[in-house]
């Protein structure tokens, strides 16, 4: 198995503000991202393989693409979701009754779309579906600008989702 490499943000740490600061992305990227990355090198220097840490890397970097700049009446491409208000509904709820540390997660299956949650970050593959569009529910995402308002966290996130980023995943 080889080692990750850290990859920078696309965009500046300040690119998702007003919706996440640029503070947290900061600590986010440089920190905690970084770390899952070092943690899985120096692991595996030492002949462990840390899915966890692993996990955690390509979970965050699926996250950092997932995102874009805030547009206002930022919408999915036409004919993406069938119904996108009931989607956004059904992915609010997900994410905000994730229990502790874990992601909300559209994945890409056999059967299609399916919304689910994935506790911490080392289940991610088990299932054999493909994580399109994640949402990172651990308190060090949104905590320093939202403190216990996930629902708020939720909602404003949506406008800084690239939606062209997330038909590119749905189409590979
Ligand atoms: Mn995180």
């Amino acid at each position: 198995m080889n080692k990750l490499t850290v990859k920078p943000l696309s965009y500046d740490y300040s690119a998702l503000e007003p919706v996440i600061s640029k503070k947290i992305m900061e600590l986010h990227h440089d920190k905690h991202y970084v770390g899952y990355v070092n943690n899985f090198n120096n692991l595996l220097d030492a002949g462990k393989i840390s899915s966890f840490n692993y996990n955690g890397a390509i979970m965050h970097e699926i996250f950092w693409g997932n995102m874009r700049a805030h547009q206002e009446n930022n919408m999915p491409p036409e004919g993406m979701f069938p119904d996108f208000d009931k989607f956004k509904e059904e992915f609010t709820v997900a994410a905000v009754s994730v229990e502790g540390s874990g992601w909300a997660v559209l994945w890409k299956t056999e059967a299609g779309l399916a919304i689910g949650q994935l506790e911490k970050h080392n289940l991610l593959g088990l299932n054999g579906a493909k994580p399109i569009l994640v949402l990172d529910m651990w308190e060090h995402a949104y905590y320093l600008d939202y403190l216990n308002d996930r629902k708020s966290y939720v909602e404003k996130w949506f406008s800084v989702v690239d939606w062209d980023n997330v038909a590119k995943r749905t189409k590979e």
